[in-house]
């Protein structure tokens, strides 16, 4: 192997480039973007990724990785992607002799990601992984093990961190420009009819896993602090369907100073909300982790107009430039697990009818 993932990875490019306006001032012509191969062709990937890659700067989609041949010549003449650059989940860890793909970024259903991340990071590749990382804080700590191993950077697709107005409102946290923060109320969640695996414990199912860690991951940025307790409680108004996983969970996080983080979340629902009050004053999103238009308010009339550009397109050239100048990632692995180490204490609190556990 080469190469020019190394040569980012280990050389002094990383130094070096940092003085520069353009990574691509060092990189051969043909090579200024980073070659992204995505893993699972579901519907986030084929409707949103695939069309933002299209969007972004430093990056350019090369590559899949799928287990349904039928979708190959699609994918093919929509984006001209390479036979040589098509892989599926037997296969994937020959990447590794593949300088075209420097990027692997797992979109498949929550069960899966461990498996798949850790494979891509053994590949030498760097791992971005969509949330919620995984289901259980172990497999979390083994992607990160995986990719400290090998050097690589992960990623955890928590798009809202790279939206502008959610990044107002947290350095409003930070600087406490309403005073200091009282209390949060966050909900995240859509009416579901068709949810697939989403419906199934196995695969790493429920609300609170899909839209849950939306509103968890808002009360954590929006404070910058991290829960010391959390109490939790499931509903459901459609038992049949609900056998295995929650369509919606309520939970409170106690976080320090006395502050209380109200979060809802559902597959019965459609919410999206996230509002926070202080010693001076309040500011909301809403919607708050829609694809477009997150916009808001303040008790000061100010007004959080929404951002143009394609948060997914955002993201990964956010992260495709922690790469190409080996800075620290935005969203890293750490801050995957922190939430699920608070998810599995969420479902832990609603099995023990809502108890108020301590983390
Ligand atoms: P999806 O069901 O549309 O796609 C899942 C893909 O995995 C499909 O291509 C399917 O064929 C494949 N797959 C492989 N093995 C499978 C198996 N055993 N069972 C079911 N599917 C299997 O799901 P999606 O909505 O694309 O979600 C994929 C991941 O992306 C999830 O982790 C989800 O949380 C995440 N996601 C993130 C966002 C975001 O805004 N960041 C939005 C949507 C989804």
């Amino acid at each position: 192997m080469d190469n020019r993932r190394n040569f980012i990875k280990k050389s002094g490019l990383a130094l070096t480039a940092l003085s520069l306006p353009f990574p691509g001032a060092l990189f051969p012509k043909q090579k200024r973007k980073l070659g992204v191969a995505l893993v699972g062709l579901g519907n986030y990937s084929t409707n949103l990724l695939a069309p933002a890659l299209q969007k972004t700067g430093y990056c350019e989609l090369r590559g899949i990785v799928t287990g349904s041949p039928g979708k190959i010549p699609q994918w093919q003449r929509k984006y001209g992607i390479k036979d040589s650059n098509i892989y599926n989940y037997e296969d994937m860890h020959r990447i590794a002799d593949n300088d075209d793909i420097d990027v692997i970024y797992i979109v498949l259903p929550n069960s899966m990601h461990a498996k798949y991340a850790i494979i891509a990071a053994n590949a030498g590749k760097h791992v971005w992984c969509e949330k919620p990382m995984a289901p259980t804080a172990e497999e979390c700590l083994q992607i990160i093990a995986a990719c400290n191993k090998n050097q690589v950077k992960l990623s955890i697709g928590y798009r809202m961190q790279h939206e502008k107005n959610t990044q107002t409102i947290m350095k409003w946290g930070d600087t406490k420009a309403f005073g200091s923060i009282q209390k949060v109320d966050s909900a995240a969640g859509f009416y579901g009819t068709d949810l697939g695996w989403r419906l199934e414990e196995e695969m790493g199912g429920g609300a609170m896993y899909d839209m849950g860690v939306y509103c968890l991951n808002a009360a954590r940025y929006a404070t910058g602090m991290e829960p010391v307790a959390v109490s939790a409680t499931h509903t459901t108004n459609r038992p049949q369907l609900f056998d295995e996983v929650d369509e919606t969970t309520l939970f409170t996080l106690n976080l320090p100073l006395g502050i209380t983080a109200n979060c809802r979340t559902s597959f019965g629902e459609n919410l999206n909300n996230l509002e926070i009050k202080c010693e001076n004053g309040w500011y909301h999103l809403r919607p708050f982790q829609a694809y477009s238009g997150v916009k808001g308010k303040t008790s000061k009339g100010t007004v959080l107009e929404a951002f143009g550009k394609n948060q997914q397109a955002v993201q990964m050239d956010d992260d495709a430039l922690a790469i190409i100048y080996n800075k620290p990632v935005m969203v890293p692995g750490e801050e995957g697990l922190r939430d699920i180490r608070i998810v599995e204490k969420i479902y832990e609190s609603a099995f023990r009818n809502g108890q108020t556990l301590s983390l």
